[in-house]
């Protein structure tokens, strides 16, 4: 018994791993093993002696499983410790960044016409995508068969529902809703069927309303003024004013700013003429005025309309302006 019991302890403090010692744990205790077997010899036995070996044998058992217990602990405690050492953080590594987002040019663009109106008093209007022919042409003083519809390459969904060509079908729902004085600046998305350097089928576009009693082309054209100085950051902007023809506004006017690279001295940019055209405006037509019910005697009022990419493209010196739906990271990253 002594021998089992020595051999047993050895081979326990020698196992090297839990698996090792689970094997010990069977061949000494377990319903086949080496000191199971002895409890059954006792049967032979007189009961004296039975009492007397079986309490040394139970001695011994005990013994062997403390061992096991023993050992079970100090392996696992070091197969924790191995553990934790593999998986340590060294907390004084640099983090990774996370590199800050931004917003998409032609959305900082639209905020910043946005900011310098409503500055001026006017407030955002928004109007629907999915804009009925009325709205869209007719009320703009565009009656059917007037050659600017075919001009403007509509998306029609059925011959009176369309994709809006421009954001000026806005004006005619904020005249409708409000009674003038009316200031409102309406950005938003338009649509067309056009795709090339210079046109995508659908862009974004701004249109400005002021209307009341008495506002004269003077008004209009202090307004531009000082909306441009404040877009390109130059007080003394020049703005040039050259007669234009739209439907919806009598009189009108192309608005140029002198080109912001060359000064006006003339460069590849403004094709040396010195001015770069910026946007068009004019003012409100009285059939439009009549369309909403509104009397031309008594009110009047200026609209201007712009594309914000191409806006976007002479700030950033964008030449293309597929650049800005292609959403590719390399060049948006530039606009951060
Ligand atoms: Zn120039």
């Amino acid at each position: 018994m002594d021998a089992l019991e020595n051999d047993a302890l050895a081979r326990i403090a020698a196992a090297d791993s839990l698996d090792a010692l689970e094997t010990l744990r069977v061949e000494y205790t377990g319903k086949k093993g080496s000191i199971t077997a002895q409890m059954k010899t006792l049967g032979q036995l007189d009961p004296e002696e039975r009492k007397t070996k079986g309490a040394a044998i139970n001695a011994v058992k005990d013994r062997v499983i403390g061992a096991l217990k023993g050992r079970r602990e100090t392996l696992q405690a070091e197969a924790l410790k191995a553990k934790l050492s593999a998986e340590t953080i060294d907390v004084t590594l640099p983090g990774r960044r996370r590199p800050p987002g931004a917003k998409h040019p032609v959305t900082q663009i639209t905020e910043r016409v946005s900011a310098i109106f409503q500055a001026m008093g006017f407030r955002v209007a928004e109007g629907p995508e999915i804009e009925d022919d009325w709205h869209n042409f007719t009320a703009l003083n565009i009656p059917e068969s007037h050659p600017a519809r075919a001009m403007h390459d509509t998306f029609y969904f059925d011959a009176n529902h369309l994709l809006r060509t421009h954001t000026s079908p806005v004006q005619i729902r904020a005249m409708q809703e409000t009674k003038p004085p009316l200031k409102v600046i309406a950005p938003g998305r338009v649509y067309r069927c056009d795709s090339d350097m210079t046109h995508s089928p659908m862009f974004h576009q701004i249109e400005v309303l002021y209307l009341d009693e008495n506002v004269r082309f003077t008004d209009l054209r202090a307004t531009l003024e000082t909306f441009l100085a404040a877009l390109f950051e130059r007080e003394d902007l020049p703005i040039r004013l050259r007669p234009s023809f739209f439907p919806f506004t009598e009189p009108s006017a192309e608005v140029d700013i002198q080109c912001v690279h060359c000064g006006g001295e003339g460069c590849r940019v403004c094709k040396k003429t010195g001015w770069i055209e910026v946007l068009g405006a004019g003012m409100v037509h009285p059939n439009v005025l009549r369309s909403v019910g509104l009397d031309p005697a008594e009110v009047s009022g200026f609209a201007i309309g712009m594309g914000v990419e191409r806006l976007a493209m002479l700030r950033y010196g964008v030449d293309d302006l597929r650049a800005f739906f292609e959403n590719d990271l390399r060049f948006l990253r530039q606009f951060q």
